[in-house]
């Protein structure tokens, strides 16, 4: 076995077990050892000079407005002297390998790992966010590594993993450090696939669409007063984002975190999943996954597995024809079923593939092709 296949075997396996941590991946790669408030601010440039010396950031739909030395929302963009900077480049407080899986992607490269990465901040403030410890915090409170675009790509060589991905947090406050990572994860052969909010400007989202290969976006809900009350955010930027990542031609695959009481409508699930159908395809891949009591949602109970179930017949009446169930390990609404002839594709339990029966992207019993990137 080859040195790389080596290791990325042991690594999927390691993460299996639980024990990715143990790795001590950046040391492993040169890096320093993680260090308290790590920071390098890179001029950002997503900002409109106002007057005064005040900006406006760009760079999310929310539009900061900074006096100097003011941060935005996002707690990583600082007016410097009258320029944006971002303080999320180049420092990620989480660097994991991962299984594809668990981002979720169930359409991109099954079985295979994936090196993925975050720093602190988020453009959201969820009720419900499962990492808010890092989301919620400051590059100053957080320990993170210096990770120069070259040495995530040494590392993730190095791993043998088959992607780079932007997850755990919200990838847009650290979009530069994307677009730099882009091409050189191209050039050595990795896919880059994110897992965001989709709350970003359309012309960031632009600049980002020529460095990434796979998206899977959160719809979180699907009333602006869900997005308003629970997340500090907004839904229609979110609904421009999906149309532009699918006339980009991005691989897409969306996540509904269903939540007991506060976004478990059948009837608007059904009216998110006929959007999904008209304005994204019938055969864009729908995750609906369990909410377990968490930050602020601390009083509601997890998300009765027959709910999942409710709502992902409701999307297969709607026309949708890839639709799973997430954080139930061992369901059968974790499986891929070719929507032509029913038969079983992709057999999951958890992140682990049981058994695949694609041949060159399509069904190996009738011959469907079925969206995603699989080799
Ligand atoms: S990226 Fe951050 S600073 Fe910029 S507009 Fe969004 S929340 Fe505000």
């Amino acid at each position: 076995m080859a040195r790389r296949d080596f290791l990325a075997f042991w690594t999927r396996c390691l993460w299996v077990l639980g024990a990715a941590h143990l790795l001590g991946l950046p040391e492993r790669c040169g890096a320093q050892s993680a260090q308290k408030g790590l920071i390098k601010a890179k001029l950002s440039p997503y900002f409109t000079r106002l007057n005064g010396g005040t900006i406006q950031c760009d760079l999310c739909p929310r539009h900061c407005r900074m006096d100097p030395g003011e941060r935005g929302f996002c707690r990583v963009r600082e007016n410097q002297q009258g320029q944006c900077y971002t303080l999320a480049y180049g420092n990620p407080c989480v660097i994991h390998v991962d299984p594809i899986e668990r981002k979720p992607f169930f359409h991109v490269l099954p079985g295979t790992t994936s090196l993925s990465l975050a720093t602190a901040g988020c453009n959201f403030d969820c009720k419900f966010c499962q990492t808010w410890e890092i989301s919620q915090a400051s590059p100053e409170d957080v320990y993170s590594y210096d990770m120069p675009s070259f040495f995530i790509i040494d590392t993730a060589t190095e791993m043998g993993v088959r992607s780079i991905a932007y997850t755990y947090v919200e990838p847009v406050i650290f979009c530069e450090y994307m677009l730099d990572l882009g091409p050189l994860a191209k050039r050595a052969g990795l896919l880059r696939v994110v897992h965001s909010n989709g709350f970003i400007s359309p012309a960031p989202l632009g600049d980002l669409c020529g460095v990434l290969d796979a998206a899977n976006i959160d719809l979180k809900g699907f009333t602006e007063t869900f997005y308003r009350e629970l997340c500090l955010g907004e839904l229609a930027p979110v609904l421009e984002t999906l149309k532009a990542l699918k006339q980009h031609g991005i691989h897409l695959e969306i996540t509904h975190l269903v939540i007991p009481l506060k976004n478990d409508d059948m009837s608007l699930i059904r009216e998110m999943c006929l959007w999904v159908g008209k304005e994204l395809g019938v055969d864009t891949p729908v995750h609906f996954s369990r909410f377990y009591p968490l930050h602020k949602l601390r009083n509601l109970p997890p998300t009765p597995v027959k709910t999942l179930e409710q709502a992902r017949v409701v999307a297969l009446s709607a026309g949708l024809e890839y639709v799973y169930i997430g954080n139930v390990p061992g369901h059968e609404g974790e499986n891929t079923f070719c929507p032509r002839c029913k038969r079983l594709l992709i057999r999951r339990t958890g992140y682990m593939i049981g058994e695949m029966h694609l041949k060159d992207g399509q069904c190996g019993y009738c011959g469907k092709p079925i969206p995603g990137i699989w080799e």
